[in-house]
């Protein structure tokens, strides 16, 4: 995608802040930080978002969200780690092409993603919940 900002970012055809770097995946330092140490894993084929993703792909996307918090929790011993995958504007995603984020959290620190606000699950909800996502489920097995 030649206007995708991400598909220059992770293909170098824009230097950015690089943590890691291979054949599939670059690891960028977001330009805009929630916290110390926020960053970004980009696929450097593009993918609007997580359902375009092949699924081996997408393994390997989790895979290294693991390796690189754990290298960033060692490196800015922080105290807590968010793993956010936006899918859609409703979503909060403003970037279309696919990407992990990898927020690590601070004691002290602000707060943020996962500080939602909660109300208690109804009768309701519960019963058409779980009777759509059965029927949905059924469907593919
Ligand atoms: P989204 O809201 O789509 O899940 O996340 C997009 C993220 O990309 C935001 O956190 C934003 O700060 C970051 N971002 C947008 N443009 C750039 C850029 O040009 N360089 C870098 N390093 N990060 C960017
Ligand atoms: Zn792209």
């Amino acid at each position: 995608m030649s206007d995708c900002i991400f598909c220059k970012l992770a293909n170098g055809v824009i230097p950015t802040a690089t943590l890691y770097e291979d054949s599939l995946f670059r690891v960028i330092l977001d330009a805009n930080p929630a916290t110390k140490g926020h960053c970004l894993i980009l696929p450097k084929e593009h993918y609007a978002n997580l359902w375009e993703m092949p699924e081996d792909l997408t393994a390997k996307a989790f895979v290294l969200a693991r390796r690189i918090a754990a290298a960033m929790t060692e490196a800015m011993h922080c105290d807590g780690f968010n793993i956010v995958q936006n899918n859609g504007t409703a979503a909060g995603q403003t970037v279309f092409h696919f990407h992990i984020h990898l927020i690590p959290r601070y004691k002290d620190g602000p707060a943020i993603v996962a500080n939602w606000p909660q109300s208690p699950l109804t009768d309701g909800d519960r019963d058409a919940i779980l009777s759509a996502f059965r029927k949905v489920m059924a469907g593919k097995s």
